[in-house]
């Protein structure tokens, strides 16, 4: 696999912030502002704000916990569930070739966020390693955000509107 190269990750990693990213989305009211694309009862899904590549989302549970195995069956369902349909939107949105679906568990693992267990999906397309670093700044890479959150709820409304 080639490796992303994301250099707008380093603002991330020099204020990783206070709390927990992922309970502080929650607790939002306003899910444009947070990049939350879908909430459900038992998970959520979320943009990273600091993107691996376009369309990097993470599927994390609504529950405070930190590993895979603290998870009960229905938050497992659950995850699996948002984490199918956002696949599903960014097929139909962004038409990705491929995707990388995975979970970093522990510190060593390069885990952002430790205490709040987290499935990342991202999206690749042939090329894609070179494509990214054209949109480095800041600026332009929260525009590009807003942009892509536009796209994925737009495949997400189609889903809702194909399903009975
Ligand atoms: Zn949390």
């Amino acid at each position: 696999m080639d490796k992303l190269w994301a250099p707008w990750r380093v603002e991330y990693i020099r204020n990783p912030g206070t709390g927990c990213f992922f309970c502080e989305g929650l607790r939002s009211r306003d899910d444009r502002k947070v990049y939350i694309v879908e909430r459900g009862m038992k998970s959520f899904t979320i943009m990273n704000r600091f993107p691996y590549n376009n369309g990097h989302v993470m599927i994390a549970p609504v529950r405070h916990v930190g590993q895979i195995m603290d998870l009960d069956d229905e938050e497992i369902i659950a995850v699996h569930h948002l984490m199918t349909r956002v696949i599903r939107a960014l097929d139909y949105s962004m038409k990705p070739q491929g995707y990388n679906i995975g979970v970093n568990q522990g510190r060593v693992s390069g885990a952002g966020v430790v205490d709040h267990v987290h499935f990342h999906v991202v999206p690749r397309w042939q090329g894609d390693t070179n494509f990214m670093p054209i949109v480095s700044e800041t600026k332009v890479i929260s525009e590009a955000l807003m942009k892509t959150y536009e796209k994925i709820k737009e495949g997400l409304d189609r889903l809702d509107n194909l399903e009975i």
